[in-house]
């Protein structure tokens, strides 16, 4: 029997637990952050919580007998990848990164791509009413910003307090271009900004955006960490997981 553990939090990692859950001779483990209410739960078997950093994740990869590692979680999910790596170089259990594409600037679109969110936040300006999708948990780097109206959309509440200028829309794609279009007129919105999350289930507000003239400050991936094998297909990693063990 062939184990695979699969990093998620994804749409991608749930299709690629689907698929090799089909598998003859295959045993699929998700794993999960455990952060999020309520998540979309992968077939197969599912554990939920922290591993303990990397010496943790490579003590569960040797009980386990992990045959093949596969990091399927969110590209901005810094900390998991590096761990993933790391926990992978220590025990030679075989490690593979699935990252859906990044976002591309199309004719129409005005994108200003940064390397931070601190970066994103330093350009705005007084009376921007910014339409900020980059997660609750960086709501903080933003609430702050003289003379800037947030709507902040994230699938779970912000940790409170929360400023007045600052109005909390809880919700989970995936979104319409037509519900994009009608939010950011609703709240006059003036600007995007989001992180370079790829993927087809938020990808509406670019959409809207390049439609209705607001510009975007996209926050780039964090690297990757060397060395590491990547594809951006459920497909390829589905084929690699199959020839392992
Ligand atoms: P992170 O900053 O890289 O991870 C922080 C810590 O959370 C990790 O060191 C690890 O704890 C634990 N962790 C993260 N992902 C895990 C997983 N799949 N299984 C078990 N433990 C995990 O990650 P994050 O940005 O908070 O993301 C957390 C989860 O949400 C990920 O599964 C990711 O795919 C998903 N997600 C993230 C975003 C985003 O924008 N960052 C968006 C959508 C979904 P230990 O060190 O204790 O092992």
């Amino acid at each position: 029997m062939r184990r695979v553990l699969i990093l998620g939090g994804t749409a991608e990692a749930r299709a690629l637990a689907a698929e090799l859950a089909a598998r003859p001779a295959t045993h699929v483990v998700s794993s999960l952050a455990g952060r999020v209410s309520n998540p979309r739960l992968p077939v197969g078997e599912v554990r939920e919580g922290g591993f303990g950093g990397p010496g943790g994740l490579a003590a569960f990869l040797a009980e386990e007998r992990i045959d093949a590692l596969v990091d399927a979680t969110h590209p901005f999910a810094e900390r998991m990848t590096a761990s993933a790596a790391a926990a992978s170089s220590a025990t030679g259990v075989p490690l593979l990164v699935l990252r859906r594409p990044g976002w591309q600037e199309g004719d129409g679109d005005a994108w200003h791509r940064v390397g931070s969110l601190h970066a994103a936040a330093a350009l705005l300006t007084t009376g921007l009413r910014v339409f900020l999708t980059t997660g609750r948990r960086s709501l903080p780097i933003f609430a702050g910003l003289p003379g800037v109206w947030l709507l902040a959309r994230s699938v779970d509440p912000p940790e409170p307090p929360v400023p007045p200028h600052v109005h909390v829309l809880l919700d989970r794609g995936p979104y319409t271009v037509e519900g994009e279009r009608a939010l950011i007129r609703e709240h006059r919105l003036n600007i995007l900004v989001t992180k370079d999350s790829g993927g087809q289930l938020t990808a509406a507000k670019l959409t809207a955006a390049r439609e209705l003239g607001l510009p975007v400050i996209m926050v780039n991936r964090p690297p990757l960490p060397p060395g590491v094998r990547l594809v951006d297909t459920v497909a390829a990693a589905t084929e690699w997981a199959a020839a392992q063990g």
